[in-house]
């Protein structure tokens, strides 16, 4: 169902857009855990007064949205912008849809659909007011539920800057733990909504991350690249806040990219979180005393003025302007907004009268644009910094960096959900997809994916039942978009009735479609990369003969390896296929294998290749293990990796398996603090488990496998593929014992001879690498009470150290706290079960658990090492990886043939650049957004004309990474830096940072030449020729 664009214009091209579905998001009627302080309560429903409101105030009036409605300063005063805001989970103690309808109020109270409702009725009765709305998903679902004359009303609200919307995604993302191709699409996702709701006046241009539990460079990158003004936020190392309190540096320009100019951005910490000054709480979840101003004995004004000036005098002094920003709000306040803005209103009034009394302080409701609009006028200078707020620590025991690991099988999910979504997306493009309820399934998982961003979902820290919540609805939304893909491949393919599943369990070797047999399975891959690639495929099989062939009929070569003994003891694993048949296939964009069962045997007995390694087998005590690229040798009589030798460099690296004590304490005061969700605290030192592990080696033709039994609960096969440059550990843990009744945090740990000084780099949300340097910090000495944890970083792609001649990186499959402890040594967790909650909120003890034990966590983090000196393309080989071929499933009795006069080809794409995104943006508009993942050398270019064409393109422009603004349009602020010489004479602006390009069909292909630096990502939409239908 497409609806008419309603008036909104990009520059002069009219853009119709979807509509936006809701997912469903019942049946999340899960046991309610334990209750909150708040106690139920009565609502309040709409009064005739606001119907009487509505009509008094939307008459049609001119747009006066932006700057031009931002309140006016008085000069020489502390001009104090209050702002409304409501902080608004998309799930934590309570699920999305709990939230939303305020069910569940023992739990904790809260209900956003009442907040809006009021919000709007208040804002409407007085111009001056104002509120700021940050996560999309609530507010397009509460706008989709309004009469015509509410939309009205809250139309005019926008238009005149009264509603502004902050961030302005479909859930404030977290940004430890998140990837950014999943950043980008949820802010394409609410904004597109905004504008299509709101037009212009919709877009936000400040981001408002207060609650994410630490702030990564790539996130101030991408509100750079999407041409926002500047980001705040409320949490940092608590030891960095107070020196930055004391220094006036809680503002700040970010140099938020290494590679890309332009990108500094402007970032504001809070003064006390993101609450209201203590006592001046008027939301009914709060007992601070309203103002009191009547003929009363309990008359307060005067006292609460006092108070109030008081605050601001103390807070400005910790600020550099003559402007402070003081949020009023918190979590789910503005159930009754009534309250909440009368009491503003006579506190403005009445702190604003003591003027006349010589009072310098002066009072008004703004937002936080506005804010920032203030202190651009200005043109003072701000403090740099470079780096990021990672790990953020709230004292001196409670680091957060157990949430970089937290439901590590949920983590994996997303990344799941996410490698699916590219994949449908550019099926979607490629099929030409027009079926309203294709495009409603996309639209679905990308609703979906924007709410697993939020920075209680991805980070694991909420609750059991809101976490099961969660994967119900990705899971959902997944199955929905099945049906696209397999609409898109039936018209990609001859195969007009295939049915074309994907198996989600293909990680523990289990797939519906082969279970009984792989005779007569069709496997159609569909490669999300640009370039053509080749890679080993595996699929979950009986132990028989195949023959395995491609499109033209021709065998490919294939063989059958055996499945690791304790992933066949899974419980409720169905064990129909015990080994895994694995060929190599290279595949464009889509590609097609015959899988047939000969009835001849086997040509070699499986003991021959797959056998236990005693060990005392060999003298040398050695078992080696190689391909034409790779070699590794183990030590039999500890079972242990002992050296790697690939690309030319050889090194001792042993691998193992530790295990942190969580720690338990009751959480009253610091030192008591228990490790849980959010903080990772360990007692003592590590325990590295280095009892005798048990092996078997699989010495097949092309792959070459050692099995490793470490305990009862950790195994692990050690993998290396022909004609592949990386060792493969695919680990699997769980379920972690605690009859101990001591909670546990599984690692694995690499040591090696490397002399990294102190230093290790991990990624940031899986794009730029930052140096780490143990226990230092850009700004500040931290407080390392806590040396373990307190090193621990999010590491979302990669972690690695080096020296002058070697380099080792570890690539991961989801987000992972990671660390380097030692010299020569990297660790990354993989799982963690704990018993005590750690007081930050959840309530609840990371206690994951699966058919009545443990869960269970399998995943695969890739080795490469090699010369310090070569310029390392571990980024492209991690989206390779990321991006790998999704295999759908098919009975056919013949092989399929790709309709190739279909499939646009990405031929002129230079090596290094990779499609970020090819997907529906309208219904007859395409957005690409391609990326250049080269981290340093050569500028390239190539033409994209021979690719417009076969899209159908008429016309093409270029827009912010979101999609939705046009480059040619950004005009962004630009800050001076401390020590930067001379002050501008007027305020600075960022302008697009190249020339942006805009060609149509009648131009020469010269005009569609695309350059890309190093690490850069450029944003087009495709307009398609009309195609009467
Ligand atoms: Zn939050």
């Amino acid at each position: 169902m497409f609806i008419a664009s309603s008036g909104t214009l990009l520059g002069s091209k009219e853009l119709p857009h979807f509509s936006f579905h809701f997912i469903r998001l019942n049946g999340s009627d899960k046991t309610p855990p334990r209750s909150s302080a708040f106690t139920e309560m009565e609502y309040f429903s709409g009064s005739l007064a606001f119907i009487t409101l509505f009509l008094l105030n939307t008459a049609i009036c001119e747009t006066t949205c932006g700057f031009a409605a931002c309140p006016a300063p008085k000069l020489n005063m502390i001009n104090v912008h209050l702002v409304p805001h409501s902080h608004d989970d998309v799930g934590w103690l309570k699920t999305v849809d709990q939230y939303y309808y305020g069910s569940q109020n023992k739990i904790q109270h809260a209900g956003v659909q009442y907040i809006l409702d009021t919000v709007v009725e208040e804002l409407l009765k007085d111009s001056k007011r104002r509120f700021i709305q940050v996560e999309t998903f609530f507010f397009a679902k509460w706008y989709s539920e309004q009469s015509e004359t509410v939309q009205r009303a809250v139309k005019k609200l926008v238009a005149e800057g009264r509603l502004e919307f902050a961030g302005g995604a479909w859930s404030m993302n977290d940004e430890a733990t998140v990837h950014y191709q999943s950043v980008i699409d949820q802010f394409n996702l609410g904004l597109r909504y905004l504008k299509e709701t709101f037009g212009d006046c919709g877009r936000p241009t400040v981001g408002w991350q207060i609650d994410p539990f630490g702030h990564s460079r790539e996130m101030a990158s991408i509100f750079a690249q999407m041409a926002f003004n500047g980001e705040f936020f409320a949490r940092m190392d608590y030891v960095d806040k107070k020196k930055r309190m004391l220094e006036l540096e809680m503002e700040m320009i970010w140099q938020s990219s290494e590679s890309l100019k332009s990108s500094n951005i402007f970032t504001g910490m809070l003064y006390n979180h993101y609450s209201a000054p203590p006592g001046f709480c008027f939301d009914i979840n709060c007992e601070d005393a309203p103002i009191i101003d009547g003929e009363s004995y309990d008359n307060n004004v005067d006292a609460r003025v006092s108070d109030f000036i008081d605050y601001v005098k103390n807070m400005s002094k910790s600020y550099r302007s003559t402007h402070i920003m003081v949020p009023m709000g918190d979590d789910f306040q503005y159930e009754d907004a009534a309250v909440n803005f009368k009491n503003m209103d006579k506190l403005i009034k009445y702190v604003n009268d003591r003027q006349s009394e010589g009072s310098q302080v002066n009072v008004f409701y703004s937002t936080p644009s506005c804010y920032l609009y203030e202190l651009h006028q200005l043109r003072q200078t701000w403090p740099n910094k470079t780096e990021d707020f990672f790990p953020y620590s709230s004292d001196s025991h409670s680091y957060w960096t157990g949430y970089f690991t937290s439901r590590p099988t949920q983590k994996r999910f997303h990344r799941d959900g996410n490698h699916f979504f590219q994949t449908v997306k550019q099926l979607s493009v490629l099929a030409n997809l027009s079926d309203t309820q294709d495009l409603e399934d996309l639209d679905n998982l990308s609703q979906a994916m924007g709410i697993m961003q939020h920075h209680d979902a991805v980070t694991g820290t909420e609750k059991q039942a809101v976490a099961s919540d969660y994967d119900r609805m990705l899971y959902k939304a997944i199955v929905g978009a099945e049906n696209s893909a397999r609409d898109a491949l039936r018209s990609l393919t001859n195969l007009t009735s295939g049915e074309f599943e994907s198996c989600l369990e293909l990680n523990i070797s289990v797939c519906a479609l082969t279970q009984n047999t792989a005779n007569n399975v069709l496997v159609t891959l569909v490669n999300p990369l640009a370039h053509s690639s080749t890679q080993y495929v595996r699929i979950p099989a009986k132990n028989e003969n195949y023959l395995v062939t491609d499109e033209k009929g021709r065998e490919v070569f294939s063989e059958v390896v055996p499945v690791p003994w304790q992933v066949l003891a899974l419980e409720h694993r169905p064990n129909d296929t015990q080994h895994e048949l694995v060929f190599k296939a290279s595949v464009d964009k889509i590609a097609n294998f015959l899988i047939r069962v000969l009835p001849s045997p086997k040509n070699m007995a499986e003991d021959q290749v797959y056998f236990p390694v005693e060990r005392d087998q060999q003298e040398s005590q050695e078992l080696t293990v190689e391909t034409s690229l790779a070699k590794l040798t183990f030590d039999t009589t500890t079972g242990g990796l002992k050296t790697v030798e690939m690309n030319g460099i050889t090194e001792n690296i042993e691998q193992s398996f530790g295990i942190y004590k969580g720690y338990r304490g009751n959480n009253g005061e610091s030192k008591n603090r228990s490790s849980g969700a959010y903080v990772f605290r360990p007692v003592g030192d590590i325990e590295i488990l280095n009892n005798k592990l048990e092996l078997s080696f699989y010495n097949g033709s092309r792959v070459k496998e050692v099995h490793q039994h470490v305990n009862e609960w950790i195994s692990q096969v050690i993998r290396i593929y022909e004609d592949v440059n990386r060792v493969e550990f695919e680990w699997l843990v769980g379920p972690i014992p605690t009859d101990d009744e001591v909670g546990k945090e599984i690692v694995t740990r690499f040591s090696s001879n490397i002399s990294s000084m102190g230093k290790f780099y991990t990624d940031s949300n899986g794009r730029e690498l930052l140096e780490r340097e143990r226990n230092q910090r850009e700004h500040f000495v931290p407080d390392m009470s806590e040396a373990i944890s307190g090193n621990y970083y999010p590491v979302t792609g990669q972690i690695s150290l080096q020296d002058e001649q070697k380099r080792i990186t570890l690539l991961n499959d989801r987000a992972q706290g990671g660390s380097s402890l030692k010299d020569g040594e990297l660790e990354l967790m993989l799982h963690r079960r704990l018993l005590n909650d750690d007081a930050f909120g959840v309530g609840e003890a990371l206690n994951e658990t699966q058919y009545g034990t443990g869960l269970i966590a399998r995943g695969k983090i890739s080795l490469i090492l090699d010369a310090a000196s070569g310029k390392p393309n571990q980024r492209l080989v991690q989206h390779q990886l990321d991006q790998h071929f999704w295999k759908f499933f098919s009975k056919s009795n013949g092989v399929a043939s790709v309709n190739r006069h279909l499939i646009p080809d990405f031929y002129d794409f230079p090596k290094s650049v990779e499609l970020l995104s090819l997907e529906p943006y309208s219904k007859d508009q395409i957005l690409m957004r391609v990326e250049n993942f080269n981290t340093e050398g050569n500028v390239v270019s190539f033409n994209i004309y021979p690719l417009f064409e076969s899209l159908d393109g008429d016309q093409i422009w270029e827009t912010t990474l979101d999609g939705n603004m046009l480059l040619e349009d950004v005009k962004r602020f630009k800050f001076t830096q401390d020590g930067s010489g001379t002050i501008p004479s007027s305020a600075e602006y960022y302008y697009a940072p190249h020339n942006p390009l805009s060609a149509n069909s009648t131009m020469n292909a010269s005009a569609f030449v695309v350059t890309l630096v190093p690490m850069q990502i450029r944003t087009f939409i495709i307009q398609q020729k009309y195609i009467s239908s």
